[in-house]
């Protein structure tokens, strides 16, 4: 940018340096010395415009100021003030007077090249308020609104038909696209349209898609946002942003607005700590005046996402503003089938890859999940070099992404690996087992991620329900890795950390929140709200007495202590299989449930 500068400012001195070299050419011959040379004949002829006498010398002349120069022609003013007789003084020697009309300062070209300057100037600022608008920011952007609008001439490739399962979700979903394409049909009966629509639902469940949905199928402007957009470091900025928002998608009518993430100005107000954040404050305010302000022909809709809803503010759930709730649940077999197949579409997947069995093996997992680890089976795929995705690659990416990458060269010591051995064997033998437990997936030994072995389970079907008994197995087998160390080895290792906290969180949810403790039965002793974020409940208020607490302690306690026995004696019964497995693991690093269950069934029928 700084050649413009210069060039600005030479274009500003310009005008000055014309002159200089318009100005006095022919030297700088002083007014007496003229006078002089008229009195003494040397003068050939003058031409006179405005004061400016110019002329040629009959013989060069010496300038008084430099005696080495001598000049034949000559530029000289007059002076003003009492020497208006040099036309007279001409006149008498006969010298031939020339005239024009003083037209030096007032030529056109002049006039262009002053006012050039001034004319870039302008230009330039012109630019940079452009470029300031078009970036939304600067000096007189920031109050504009960052939202994408999307309209019938941007085309949103994302139809419904890409969002497999969330059946009720896409209901309502296509009855608010129905209304945006006849608003009419809607008004005709009377029916007062929802104002906003909050989608609800676990991280990568296919929200921001439904949205995208709406906007690829309703054929009315879609203004699309993220909650954080609206955020600044200037207090006002985002209440200014959200009034803006609104004014655009209301001249557009009937029109929709969709706030994604809307926690992030959504909160409940005046629960930070030290003091609220006024900045966030106001822009909600703002949000919730704007959603009470339509006016009954304004025909603009609001959709809005959180995964958090606990810790919205609860006036933005109040009738008459978001007040339809639509939950995006994790999805179901036969919703992960779907999903799976939506996005195997574009993926070269081979004829022997059974998109049921995945979808069988990875329960829990969202879309975004989903998508995740069928693109990183299409990465194996590349990385090794084939031309499609094999099941093969399909289980590794699912490793991968539940269980973490593959540790290589880690080092562990050969007792290290007879320990972990050990352990998950104990797992694995427990599992397959017990009755109401989770079927046996496989067992390995290779460190991945933070765990240095793995026993996998795999629901036959999701669960909704947990039932004790079920829940009393899943503990067993929680603590069987610990079990199977104090049997072979007679001490513990650290191995059980996280085996320990899993399974004590789970034996607390049974005694406090699922009444599932004899001593205590149905006692409600659950603190009211899982989700601690600063500044509320930071301090969880305990509606029992000491006694109780010492008491729930007690029960947690004896949970698991009865479920460490189960394992333990559930093992020694297996003490043979469990060296055995020990060993294949050893050696094959990998075993799989049916092998588990060959080595157990071989002994227990003998
Ligand atoms: P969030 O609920 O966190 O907004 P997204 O909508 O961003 O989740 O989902 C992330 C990605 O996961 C989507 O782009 C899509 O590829 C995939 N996905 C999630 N849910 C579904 C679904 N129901 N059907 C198809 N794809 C889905
Ligand atoms: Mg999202
Ligand atoms: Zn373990």
């Amino acid at each position: 940018m700084s050649w413009w500068w210069l060039l600005i400012l030479g274009l500003f001195f310009l005008p000055t340096l014309m002159r200089l070299f318009t100005g006095p050419v022919a030297g700088a011959v002083t007014y007496n010395q003229l006078r002089e040379e008229i009195g003494r004949d040397n003068v050939t002829a003058v031409t006179i415009s405005g004061n400016r006498v110019e002329g040629t010398f009959d013989s060069p002349v010496t300038l008084p100021t430099d005696d080495e120069r001598q000049v034949q022609q000559f530029v000289v003013h007059v002076p003003p003030i009492g020497e208006s007789d040099i036309v007279e003084t001409l006149r008498e020697r006969n010298i031939p007077i020339y005239t024009e009309p003083p037209t030096e300062e007032t030529s056109p070209f002049m006039v262009i090249l002053n006012l050039l300057p001034f004319a870039l100037m302008i230009w330039i600022g012109y630019r940079f308020y452009k470029m300031m608008q078009q970036r939304g920011q600067g000096m007189f952007g920031v109050g504009k609104s960052k939202a994408k609008l999307y309209d019938k001439s941007s085309a949103v490739e994302t139809k419904l038909d890409d969002v497999a399962g969330l059946e009720s979700a896409k209901e309502e979903v296509a009855e608010l696209v129905d209304f945006l394409r006849h608003p009419k049909k809607y008004a005709s009966v009377g029916a007062r349209t929802p104002k906003g629509v909050l989608l609800v639902g676990p991280p990568g469940t296919g929200k921001t898609l439904l949205a995208r949905a709406v906007a690829g199928e309703a054929e009315a402007p879609f203004y699309s946002i993220s909650g954080s957009d609206f955020m600044e470091m200037f207090v006002g900025v985002g209440a200014s942003r959200v009034r803006d928002l609104f004014k655009d998608a209301k001249k557009s009518s009937p029109s929709l607005i969709f706030v994604d993430e809307l926690d992030s100005i959504g909160r409940r107000r005046g629960a930070g700590l030290g003091g609220g954040h006024d900045e966030r404050e106001q822009t909600l305010n703002q949000l919730l005046s704007e959603l009470d302000g339509f006016e009954p022909q304004e025909d603009v809709i609001v959709l809005a996402a959180t995964n958090r809803p606990d810790i919205l503010d609860p006036a933005l759930l109040r009738p008459g503003r978001f007040d339809r709730q639509v939950t995006t649940n994790l999805p179901s077999l036969k919703d992960r089938v779907a999903i799976l197949e939506i996005h195997a579409r574009e993926r070269p997947l081979s004829d022997e890859v059974d998109l049921e069995e995945v979808a069988r093996g990875t329960p829990g997992f969202s879309g975004a999940d989903l998508e995740n680890l069928l693109n990183e089976g299409s990465l194996l795929a590349a990385r090794a070099g084939k031309s499609e995705i094999t099941m093969e690659h399909v289980s590794e990416a699912r490793d991968k992404v539940t269980l973490g990458l593959e540790r290589k060269g880690l080092g562990v010591k050969d007792e290290e690996r007879q320990r972990i051995a050990c352990h998950e064997s104990g797992h694995a033998i427990v599992a397959s087992v017990l009755p109401h437990a989770d079927p046996l997936l496989k067992v390995t030994i290779v460190p991945r991620g933070p765990a240095m072995g793995v026993t996998q389970q795999l629901p036959e079907e999701d669960r909704h329900l947990y039932s004790q008994p079920y829940l009393r197995d899943r503990l067993a087998v929680m603590l069987a890795g610990r079990a199977a160390e104090d049997l072979l080895y007679g001490d513990f290792t650290n191995g059980a950390e996280n085996d320990i906290r899993e399974a004590t969180k789970l034996a607390r949810r049974m005694v406090q929140s699922w009444g599932m403790s004899e001593r205590l039965g149905p006692f409600g002793a659950a603190p009211e709200r899982q989700n601690v974020f600063l500044g509320e409940e930071l301090s969880q208020q305990r509606d029992y007495s000491e006694a109780t607490a010492r008491e729930i302690d007690q029960e947690i306690m004896d949970v698991l202590s009865t479920a460490q026995k189960r394992a333990r004696e559930t093992l020694e019964e297996r003490r043979d299989q469990l060296e055995e497995l020990s060993q294949r693991l050893l050696d094959a690093e990998e075993v799989s449930a049916e092998e588990v269950n060959e080595i157990l069934g071989a002994r227990s029928g003998a």
